[in-house]
């Protein structure tokens, strides 16, 4: 689950990062107010969406303008500014060419910046560890650092039985050519982002950028969090920031079944049981030249009514041009897939072609059950043919 920028401050404030006054609001006057009460020469109008990239974007009603991060020298500025960004649909190298309608901004105080660093903590997958990702060069993607100048990237691994340590932290200050107050500041964020992490079950921290200001003070000028939606059930306190807007209806709707769906880009929807099938099937798709719509592991013993919810999820999003359902029944029977995939179809409707593969307990049942539905189903005999068979029938209602 990832939360706004706003958010996330808040949750850092609370384990001692530095981070500026602030306000979140969604209205014009909403920002006047806020501007006022922060006072100052500058604040910060920001919109709030979840994803990066917005100082740099740019508005759909507006391709060469200001982007998602403005300076505002009065309230005045500042309520104009709301009423350039709000409910306008924010563009970014990270939205995607759709882009993101903004909600909320957060007004904050403005800040005198010396230099942008950036920090980010994440779990590094190979050694099971979290790593602290730091470079000289933040204020701008990181990807782009990483690909032009590797070396600037430093990383340093956090023992899990031993935590963070204050050499490692005083370490990485000194990589990051901090002197004198900085590298005690230093420490306190770093800190405060490991403790976050760790008691929020976090999936990543990124402070992009860290800015040193002009007295060596250090504040998190951005922020973004994200947690492991496994560990969720841990801090109910977390969920009330969830923002519904942000999140794909497809993936909302299948969390509510339980069932584990990632939605893609591609146009073949896919329903399959087990992980491992789910990504075998999402590769042979892909060796036949199609892209899949989405993943998706209706898992062992699904009920009738999760399956036909599974199955109602591929059917409603409108990017599907066909679905392979591949199913392997050992606890989960093949008939109750198929009477799920009837019911389903009679409800919903079955506007692609479909392909049905199954193998395993209750398979005569099962097919029997799809043979005798009147829909219009094409049956295959193993992966590689249900694989091909989408394909080709997709390809073929391209043409006509
Ligand atoms: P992002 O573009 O979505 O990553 O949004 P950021 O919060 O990182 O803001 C983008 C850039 O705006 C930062 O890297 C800063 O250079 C700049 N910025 C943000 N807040 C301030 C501020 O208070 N004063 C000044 N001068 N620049 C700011
Ligand atoms: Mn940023």
């Amino acid at each position: 689950m990832n939360i706004h920028e706003y958010q996330a401050k808040a949750l850092l404030k609370g384990f001692g990062m530095p981070v500026l006054d602030g306000r979140v609001v969604r209205s014009p006057d909403e920002a006047l107010v806020a501007a006022r009460t922060i006072g100052g020469p500058i604040v910060v109008v920001k919109a709030q969406i979840h994803a990066g990239g917005r100082g740099a974007g740019h508005f759909a009603d507006d391709p060469g303008g200001k982007g998602g991060v403005r300076l505002a020298r009065t309230p005045d500025d500042a309520q104009q500014a709301a009423v350039a960004m709000l409910d306008s649909t924010l563009i970014t190298r990270q939205t995607g060419p759709a882009g993101r309608i903004v909600r909320r901004l957060y007004i904050e105080a403005g800040c005198e910046i010396a230099r942008e660093l950036y920090l980010s903590l994440l779990v590094d997958r190979a050694t099971g560890r979290i790593v602290i990702v730091a470079s000289q060069d933040g204020g701008m993607a990181i990807e782009d650092v990483a690909a032009a100048t590797p070396e600037r990237i430093l990383k340093e691994a956090i023992d899990p039985a031993i935590g963070l340590s204050d050499y490692q932290a005083r370490t990485l200050a000194a990589r990051l050519d901090l002197h004198g107050r900085s590298i005690r500041a230093f420490t306190t964020v770093l800190r405060a982002a490991y403790e976050a992490f760790v008691s929020l079950d976090a999936a990543i921290v990124e402070i992009n950028p860290l800015v040193v200001t002009g007295s060596g003070d250090l504040v998190a000028l951005d922020a973004k969090m994200s947690f492991d939606d496994n560990a969720l059930f841990r801090h109910p306190e977390l969920e009330e920031l969830r923002d519904e807007n942000e999140e794909d209806p497809r993936e909302r709707e299948a969390a509510r079944h339980g069932l584990a769906y990632v939605g893609l880009d591609g146009t073949i929807g896919c329903m399959v049981n087990g992980a491992g099938l789910a990504m075998a099937t999402m590769d042979i798709i892909k060796m036949e030249g199609e892209e899949p719509a989405n993943f998706l592991d209706v898992g062992g013993g699904a009920s009738r009514e999760r399956v036909a919810a599974a199955f109602r999820i591929v059917l409603s999003d409108q990017k599907v041009r066909g679905i392979l359902v591949n199913i392997f029944g050992g606890i989960m029977r093949c008939d109750i897939i198929a009477e799920a995939i009837v019911a389903a179809s009679r409800e919903t409707g079955l506007r692609v072609p479909l392909v049905v593969r199954l193998a395993g307990t209750n398979v005569e049942r099962g097919e029997e059950i799809l043979s005798h539905s009147g829909l219009k189903i094409i049956p295959a005999s193993d992966l590689g043919d249900a694989a091909r068979k989408i394909v080709a029938a997709v390809r073929a209602e391209g043409v006509a």
